[in-house]
């Protein structure tokens, strides 16, 4: 048995001192230290830097030059070990518009790493598809050759493996593709790349949406005569919000208000591409070409194609220019996306009972320990 002492330990609600982390493979009690005798454990020292739940990236195409959509393991295994480096212990490798059958060999590797016990990265909960039942008009860096008419069966097929996938209500065949999906009950209904109207973003709903891709990028923007996606997805409370917290995609000065409004429906994912962890340079997302510097991956045309963010640095940004608690800023990229997809149960919080997926991080949130599982699979 372990335990993790002189830690402020980041629990959903609150942040506490004094107390010990005592875990196995879960999580065994989190009690005050003077209770527990420490020659009793394996003891790790947090020095007085946070002790949080170990964070969960629903949307990430790639890292360490791999994409999801390559459609080879190795790559998949590499990017589990890439993003824990960046306090990232569980995630859902997002396949693109590609063509079905690219996307088909995707969500086949995902299932073979997933249900292997020999990677020791950050867990892979399903696959997250973006696409390919968007609107060509708010298609951003995906390919338009291969959307397709939003097919619900093309998704229940492969709901062993499918957490989310995100669709456009307003093209033909939408909304029965969405009621179909939510009814069903297995897979989140995500509206994204879309240019429905606030009307049709509403009637989405309705059907059965529950969350939204990107908020703010790849759909229609909040007018005061036309609230768009954005306004829909602001004012339902069933409906959660993914934010790419980078400050380049949405600027830092809406972290504030989206944060207020969405509480723990907000779900904070990077959208990283295959040059994330990667220096300066030419790479491909979903085969097109994307040059990345700094902080900004562009196409040639000049469009923004995905990101380069990591999942602790977006903690940071949400921390660093809102008012919120360090517990809920960490919320919003742990318990809240597990919520999301369904998977609170078993991780994204530090709880009695659940998995001990849990990180060392500093003052500005840079991750010092990753521990997955119960084992420590990376340190600064
Ligand atoms: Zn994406």
């Amino acid at each position: 048995m372990k335990c993790i002492i002189n830690g402020r330990v980041i629990l959903a609600d609150k942040t506490i001192d004094g107390f010990a982390v005592v875990f196995d493979e879960k999580i065994e009690k989190i009690v005050p230290a003077s209770e527990i005798n420490l020659n009793d454990y394996e003891v790790i020292d947090a020095a007085g830097n946070y002790v949080a739940p170990g964070l969960v990236d629903i949307h990430i195409h790639g890292y360490w030059g791999e994409d999801a959509s390559d459609g080879n393991t190795e790559g998949l295994v590499k990017m589990s070990t890439g993003i824990a480096e960046n306090g990232v212990t569980a995630w859902c490798p997002t396949t693109m518009t590609v063509s079905k059958e690219e996307i088909e060999t995707a969500f086949n590797c995902a299932r073979e790493v997933k249900n292997s016990d020999e990677y020791y990265g950050a867990r892979i909960l399903g696959v997250n598809s973006e696409g390919p039942f968007i609107n060509p008009s708010k298609k951003g860096a995906q390919s338009a050759d291969h959307i397709l008419r939003p097919d619900a069966d093309f998704i229940l097929e492969n709901a062993d493996i499918v957490k989310v996938f995100t669709v456009a209500p307003e093209v033909e065949g939408g909304l029965e593709c969405i009621k179909k999906v939510s009814e069903d009950g297995r897979v989140l209904v995500s509206m994204g790349h879309t240019n429905a109207t606030y009307e049709e973003a509403n009637a989405g709903i309705e059907a059965g949406v529950r969350h939204t891709t990107h908020l703010f990028n790849a759909m229609t923007a909040l007018m005061h005569r036309n609230p768009g996606v954005v306004g829909a997805a602001l004012s339902d409370e069933r409906v959660s919000t993914e934010l790419i917290a980078d400050t380049f995609h949405v600027n830092k000065g809406l972290f504030k208000l989206v944060s207020k409004i969405k509480g723990n429906k907000l779900c904070l994912i990077t959208d990283c591409m295959r040059a994330g962890g990667m220096p300066d340079g030419d790479y491909t997302l979903g085969g097109q070409p994307v040059h990345k510097e700094g902080i900004q991956c562009l196409m040639p045309d000049g469009t923004i194609a995905g990101s380069v963010l990591k999942l602790n640095e977006a903690v940071y940004n949400l921390y660093s220019n809102t008012d919120l608690p360090i517990e809920a800023a960490v919320a919003a990229a742990s318990l809240n996306p597990a919520m999301a997809i369904g998977e609170d149960k078993e991780i994204g919080s530090l709880e009695v009972g659940k998995r001990a997926d849990i990180i060392i991080a500093d003052d500005k949130f840079n991750i010092l320990k990753t521990i997955i599982g119960g084992y420590t699979r990376y340190e600064q």
